[in-house]
């Protein structure tokens, strides 16, 4: 039977929460057998939810070189396993890290790496995204193995209830793999839930004017409750706001029940990391926004004026 692994960063002792939807889909593919590989401190526990969510197996190890190294210990790792269990297709989380490895891979193994994948057909077929996501189009995956790096949120994640079988991962890993030493891991602080958990996402763009109207948008998601903030690039690259605050092709995608877009014009960009929101909400003063093409209900107006109105409304609401 066919191997489809999953690559799995684990940070902290957390999966990541893209390996989990990815295995979701895996799990899914015809006549497939579903594994992963977790390099890293805290790789054998990740072996649990691993297999709640359709690995049979999971190749660990919790050896320190693979959080201390940038990339190389991994790639080395992964391409002994690949050499002696021969996947079909390796599937890889289009995180920072998985895609570093990924390319090192890609260069060892000589397969093709299609990135930028939102639908796996079959074990043959992804569909890639193109042009900031403005052109799908359907690729056949070529190499051995296959290699897929797959856009957070393209699925949804799902316990199955399995449990995975952990088959431990000895490698050497010699001084000449440890050229990129990580000094320091540096974790954006947030007080509400994560931008890409969060049911409800409130984001500005440049229409908020200034830094500070920033702070209406963190009144509104505390009175909401559970709501995460957001921000277009336009507003990051200007120092507003953090880059763990941007949404689109070069930052976090969401996918929440409500998504409410105060002062953001509505660029590819950005729609390409929010589109797959339930209800999306735009306020925007100009009625031309591109934005509104895709919204479910805009609201042409002022955000500076309306945002203070809607703080107030879900307050008096809520009691
Ligand atoms: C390779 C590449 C990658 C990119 N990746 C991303 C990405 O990941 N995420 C991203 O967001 N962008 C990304 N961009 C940038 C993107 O193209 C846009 O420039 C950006 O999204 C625009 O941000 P904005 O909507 O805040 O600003 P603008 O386009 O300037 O829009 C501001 C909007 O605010 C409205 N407005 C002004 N005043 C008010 C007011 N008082 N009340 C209400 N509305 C008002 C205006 O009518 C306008 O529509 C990328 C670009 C490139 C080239």
């Amino acid at each position: 039977m066919p191997r489809v692994w999953v690559f799995a960063e684990v940070h902290n002792g957390k999966v990541d929460s893209t390996a989990l939807e990815i295995l979701t889909r895996a799990r899914e593919l015809e006549g497939a057998e579903v594994e992963a590989v977790v390099l890293g401190p805290g790789a054998t526990e990740a072996a649990g939810p691993l297999g709640e969510h359709g690995a049979t197996v999971v190749f660990a190890s919790d050896d320190e070189v693979y959080g201390d190294y940038v990339a190389q210990p991994a790639t080395e790792a992964l391409y002994q396993l690949v050499q002696e269990h021969s996947p079909e297709l390796v599937l890889f989380a289009a995180n920072y890290d998985s895609r570093d490895i990924a390319g090192r891979l890609s260069a060892k193994t000589g397969s093709t790496l299609m990135s930028n994948v939102s639908v796996i057909h079959d074990l043959n077929t992804a569909q890639h995204a193109m042009f900031g996501g403005t052109t799908l189009v359907d690729v056949a995956l070529e190499g051995s193995p296959k290699l897929v790096l797959v856009r957070p949120k393209s699925f949804e994640a799902a316990p199955s209830g399995g449990r995975a079988e952990v088959v431990p991962v000895q490698v050497t890993i010699g001084d000449e793999l440890k050229k990129a030493k990580r000094l320091e891991r540096h974790e954006e602080a947030t007080t509400g839930p994560k931008l890409e958990d969060a049911p409800v996402v409130i984001s500005g763009g440049r229409g908020l004017q200034d830094p500070g109207n920033f702070e209406l948008l963190d009144q509104l998601a505390s009175s909401i409750g559970h709501t995460a903030v957001g921000a277009t690039r336009a507003v990051v690259d200007s120092g507003w706001v953090p880059y763990a605050m941007q949404i689109g092709q070069t930052g976090t995608t969401v996918k929440p029940n409500v998504y409410l877009a105060f002062g953001i014009s509505g660029a590819t960009q950005h729609i390409v990391g929010m589109k797959g929101a339930r209800k999306i909400v735009a306020i925007n003063k100009d009625e031309e926004a591109p934005i509104f093409q895709i919204a479910d209900l805009g609201i042409v107006g002022d955000a500076l004026k309306i945002l203070p109105q809607l703080i107030e409304e879900v307050k008096s609401r809520k009691g």
